[in-house]
């Protein structure tokens, strides 16, 4: 195998510079919650390839599945010769999503794609335009996806124009707005109607706790207040669980939390252990207000996928992965709180379940330090620790490992974590 080095110099010849990579290692394997690169050297996953592999990389369940589909048939297009994998994920995701209601779902390839097709089903079953966002959102990198996104530099910088009717209000953020939640939903409620009109908002589309915008978790009753105000005045609500679904937050999905029960529920990356599958799900009578041939594409739903798919919610459900997650969080906190204690850097511990982030601050205010995030993050991956940072300050540190990541690789992970803070030269309290 070549080295990582050697690979280095061929991608620099040949990828292109705009799609970068975090670490200069390159993988050689990787499974549960660990990776190997190709110079042998072994790697604690705390990133999950950015919350994809919950049910661990290569889980032997989705392998034999993927192994299994492989040979009997890799495409037919769903659109042109149906078959039973797409409308058996379908049915699994009527039954996990929350709301006891009828459902249907479309399958696409990407987060972004299926967010795109929750503002066409919203816009086309509404005959409204206008889609609410939230500061520090983050639903994708094409033109729409990017117009609903917040963060201008790197997904938005230089490759506008970006689409219309899309309006940005203030989200709710503990640790930044000092509002409860029922103020920071009058304050943005008080902002739609003002600025778009109730009358003219298809969506009100939300991540219910923001991933790349800073694993921002809105106070208790933001969420409730919007799809109650939604449903009032007949916008569609729509949560993007795209980073939040199948079992991160310690349950299936992120809404179920404060007992929200979304129109419509866009999710990829956890669903499939790895294989590109998308899906946007909700109200049979919002879903089915498209004329049929106005959802689709090629690949969609691909069966290769949507065995992955199967494969992996049956792996969630029997070895009980919400359960795991809760288990990570109950580890996890503690010693994120201790680094706290040590560190004046670390304005806030927060998340749910494995989805769990340090913001950092200036010590004794609220001004971000990117800074420190950047270092403690090179230190991390010096030391063998794939560790994620986000925000639109760039001053979060996030914590995604696989739900299986096992006790020990947990703890070697922490303590990785722990050293960086030490060697990234935070100084202590
Ligand atoms: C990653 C992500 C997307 C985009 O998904 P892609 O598969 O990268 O297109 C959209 N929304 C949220 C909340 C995400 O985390």
């Amino acid at each position: 195998m070549p080295s990582s080095a050697e690979l280095h110099r061929r991608r620099s010849a040949a990828v292109a510079r705009g799609v970068s990579s975090m670490i200069p290692s390159y993988v050689g394997s990787a499974g549960g919650g660990t990776m190997t690169d190709v110079d042998g050297r072994e790697w604690i996953d705390f990133a999950a390839g950015i919350a994809v592999t919950n049910v661990g990389n290569a889980a032997p369940r989705v392998v034999a599945a993927v192994r299994d589909q492989v040979e009997r048939f890799t495409h037919t297009c769903f659109m042109i010769a149906p078959y039973e994998q797409y409308v058996a994920v379908c049915e699994e995701l009527a039954a996990l999503t929350p709301g006891g209601f009828e459902k249907r779902s479309a399958l696409f390839n990407s987060g972004a794609e299926a967010v795109e097709n929750a503002v066409k089903i919203a816009r086309h079953a509404t005959g409204r335009q206008a889609i609410v966002v939230f500061d520090h959102a983050y639903h994708g990198r094409t033109n729409l996806t990017m117009a609903l996104t917040a963060k201008v530099m790197p997904y938005k910088q230089g490759f506008g124009p970006f689409a219309g009717e899309i309006y940005r209000v203030p989200m709710s953020y503990p640790l930044r707005d000092g509002r409860s939640g029922a103020e920071a939903a009058a304050y943005a409620i008080n902002q739609i109607e003002k600025h778009v009109g109730a009358s003219n908002v298809a969506a009100v589309l939300i991540e219910p706790i923001q991933g790349e915008g800073g694993f921002v978790v809105p106070a208790p009753g933001f969420l409730p207040a919007l799809a109650e105000w939604s449903k009032r005045t007949g916008a569609v609500f729509v949560a993007d669980e795209i980073q939040t679904g199948f079992c991160r937050t310690g349950a299936w999905f992120a809404s179920e939390h404060e007992g929200v029960e979304p129109d419509l529920i866009t999710t990829a990356k956890g669903i499939a252990g790895g294989l590109p599958l998308a899906a946007v799900t909700g109200r049979a009578e919002i879903m089915d207000a498209v004329h049929p041939g106005g959802l689709g594409g090629t690949y969609g739903g691909n069966p290769i996928a949507c065995a992955a798919a199967l494969a992996s919610i049956e792996t969630m459900r029997e070895r009980d992965l919400a359960a795991a997650a809760r288990h990570i969080e109950a580890v996890a906190r503690p010693r994120l709180e201790a680094l706290a204690a040590k560190h004046p850097q670390i304005g806030e511990v927060r998340g749910r379940g494995a989805m769990l982030a340090l913001e950092l601050v200036v010590p004794g205010g609220i001004e971000p330090d990117a800074i420190t995030t950047g270092n403690v993050a090179r230190a991390a991956h010096g030391s063998g620790l794939l560790l994620l940072t986000c925000g639109t300050y760039g001053n979060v540190i996030r914590l995604l490992p696989p739900l299986v990541i096992t006790d020990d690789e947990l703890d070697r992970g922490l303590t990785l974590l722990d050293q960086a803070f030490a060697d990234s030269g935070a100084p202590l309290v």
